[in-house]
């Protein structure tokens, strides 16, 4: 019919027969220009049509307003074979109501907005976004590669609550590679087993916090790979420690607070004499600021295990009297955490996916539908 909205189409093999307006949807009723096909079955040409039905499909929007093409489902009959082989079509797939580009362009969607946005937006139902999107990111599954350093990290679903998703990802490219709808480590270990033994044997390090589930679950899943307790962990339980005293000896306010925890390297001259007149107020804060910068400075400086682990043990005496129950917590982690020498492998290369992850869980709360959740970050994060 139109040679212009031929083009603007796009689509092989068909001509525009007519244009209408149905119900705010712009309705394009679509002939096919091949006689025949070949027979999927036997090869052999047949252009001999067993009967025609007609199929709606949507499709892309033009300038703003949703198309539907009308499109005739031919059925053969191959003389070949003897059978009756449906017309396959370039562009949609077998029982499906959507050509394969709108899904895609379902899918990017909601990589970018949640689904009840693109709901809205193409007057489809959430349901229906929600499968093709699951449709689409099921089919572009990959496979974890040959990953050999991989953090596992949890994060809440809801802030502020105690629902945990646990998240593996690879160290070498920050790369989200699954998300898990637990805390428990027998679930971990039951999901982390589907993947292939070779792969899980072939993990060389595992950077996880303090929790102790994550050690159980690393023995089991990747039985040759070292146990690296994350340094920005022990970093930020001394930290806590640290604010907690602060707050015990009444020295409230931001101001103080970031006086304490920010590296002492990276105090202006100014902070540093506020810094000073704050320490003289008690002594036991002066002692544990700079057993907090002290920590730094091993992380920092130690060049081996063997040094990093004497040092840190030196360190452990004074922490004990002053951070309690959190230089216990290190001390029984101690050969763990010393692991971090051997190749300085750390999570905080993860902390722009991290952040990335929590800004995904946050939109989609209100997903009852993990899986839905799942694919999503998966979606977005996997590298
Ligand atoms: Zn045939």
């Amino acid at each position: 019919m139109d040679f212009q909205l031929e083009r603007l189409l796009n689509l092989p093999n068909i001509t525009v027969f007519t244009c209408q307006e149905q119900e705010g949807f712009i309705v394009l009723k679509l002939e096919l220009l091949n006689e025949g096909i070949t027979c999927p079955h036997c090869q052999s040409y047949t252009d001999h049509i067993h009967q025609t039905r007609s199929m709606l499909i949507r499709d892309l929007s033009i300038c703003g307003q949703g198309v539907y093409l009308h499109l005739p489902r031919r059925q053969f009959y191959c003389a070949g074979c003897k059978k009756y082989p449906t017309e396959p079509l370039e562009f949609v797939e077998k029982r499906r109501n959507y050509t394969i580009r709108y899904e895609e362009y379902i899918y990017e969607r909601v990589k970018e907005l949640t689904v009840e946005q693109v709901s809205q937006n193409e007057q489809l139902s959430p349901h229906q976004v929600g499968s093709i999107f699951q449709r689409i990111a099921l089919q572009k599954k990959k496979s974890w590669g040959e990953p050999e350093k991989l953090s596992l990290d949890e994060f809440s679903r809801q802030k502020g609550k105690r629902n945990f998703v646990t998240v593996v990802s690879d160290l070498s490219n920050s790369s989200l590679l699954e998300v898990i709808d637990s805390h428990k480590s027998s679930e971990i270990i039951e999901v982390l087993k589907q993947q292939p033994e070779s792969m899980r044997a072939n993990v060389k390090e595992v950077s996880v916090d303090m929790w102790g589930g994550f050690k159980k679950v690393i023995r089991e899943v990747f039985p040759n790979a070292l146990i690296v307790i994350d340094r920005f962990h022990v970093i930020k339980l001394v930290n806590s420690s640290l604010n907690q005293l602060r707050l015990k000896l009444e020295l409230k306010g931001l101001k103080n607070r970031c006086l304490l925890l920010k590296n002492y390297v990276d105090l202006t001259p100014e902070e540093r004499s506020d810094l000073k007149l704050l320490l003289k107020t008690s002594p036991c804060l002066s002692i544990a600021y700079e057993l907090k910068e002290e920590l730094r400075d091993i992380y920092e400086s130690s060049t081996t295990v063997l040094m990093g682990m004497r040092r840190l043990k030196k360190w452990l005496n004074s922490a004990l009297i002053l951070f309690g129950k959190t230089a216990q917590t290190l001390k029984h982690h101690l050969p763990d955490i010393c692991h971090y020498f051997i190749n300085r492998t750390t999570s905080g290369v993860m902390e722009g996916l991290n952040n990335r992850i929590k800004l995904i869980l946050c939109q989609s709360y209100g997903f009852k539908n993990f899986e839905m959740m799942r694919e999503k970050l998966l979606a977005c994060l996997y590298l």
